[in-house]
């Protein structure tokens, strides 16, 4: 898997990502350096759009617990977002790409609505488009949505940035002897309910074929590494023996 194999990237990354090593909220140094490993792709000529999740701010289950009604709290999740995106597209315009964010849920003043076609013309000239909350839709996630925009954008693959660099047979900080695949089939993943992304999700892509590669992006220089073939990850895709 090396860069020229991709013309068109979608980059997701999880709200908990944006942390860094906090808690909760937004950690800057966190998203200056994503900012930078996205400008190095996209300097190697790769199209590269963005879905920002929000669970470093407000996760609409976790509201629902604590007893709001759960439509309204994904709401409140979905709104999250928005800030995770435009934290992000400051740190990307500070050292020069140019972006756009796009919203689900229209907010004239802040961003642009998500517009499919207007999101494609700014992808062809160069800019990184950041999709901002979610698929506008309670119940749902933003990694549905990650696989809902790679299918609309005509992306080549859907990388997933977390905290571990790939997919395992069991929990990796629990179990010392867990056992990282370098591939997965989509069957499997549903099958055996291995935890990377949710099922609608998965099954997006499988339906698309549209690969899935899971990867660590809290490892500095680890997106570039992998874009060319070199990180540790795990890809899902068809037709691959489950190794
Ligand atoms: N959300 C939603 N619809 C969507 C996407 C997101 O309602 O299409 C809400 C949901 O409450 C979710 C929150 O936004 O918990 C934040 O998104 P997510 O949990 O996917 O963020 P991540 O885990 O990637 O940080």
């Amino acid at each position: 898997m090396t860069a020229p194999s991709f013309k068109r990237i979608l980059l997701k990354l999880s709200g908990e990502v944006l942390m860094g090593s906090g808690q909760f909220g937004i950690d800057p140094a966190t998203c200056d350096r994503v900012a930078t490993e996205v400008k190095e792709a996209v300097e190697t000529g790769l199209e590269v759009c963005m879905v920002v999740g929000g669970g470093n701010i407000f996760r609409g289950l976790a509201g629902a617990a604590q007893g709001f009604d759960r439509a309204s709290a994904d709401y409140m999740g979905m709104l999250a977002t928005v800030m995770n995106a435009l934290a992000m597209q400051n740190a990307m315009e500070k050292i020069g790409v140019q972006t756009r964010v796009q919203s689900a849920i229209p907010m004239a003043s802040v961003c642009e609505p998500y517009v499919r076609r207007r999101a494609e013309r700014h992808m062809e000239k160069g800019r990184v488009v950041i999709f901002a909350a979610g698929t506008g839709l309670p119940f749902f996630t933003t990694d549905t949505t990650a696989a809902l925009r790679a299918a609309e954008m005509n992306c080549d693959a859907l990388f997933k940035g977390t905290s571990v660099d790939g997919i395992y047979d069991a929990d990796p900080k629990k179990v010392p002897t867990a056992k990282r695949y370098d591939s997965l089939s989509y069957d499997r993943v549903l099958a055996d309910n291995l935890k990377v992304m949710d099922a609608s999700a998965v099954a997006l892509c499988r339906d698309n074929n549209i690969p899935i590669v899971v990867f660590n992006i809290r490892d500095e220089g680890n997106l570039s590494a992998v874009l060319r073939g070199e990180g540790a990850s795990t890809i899902v895709q068809n037709e691959t023996i489950d190794a």
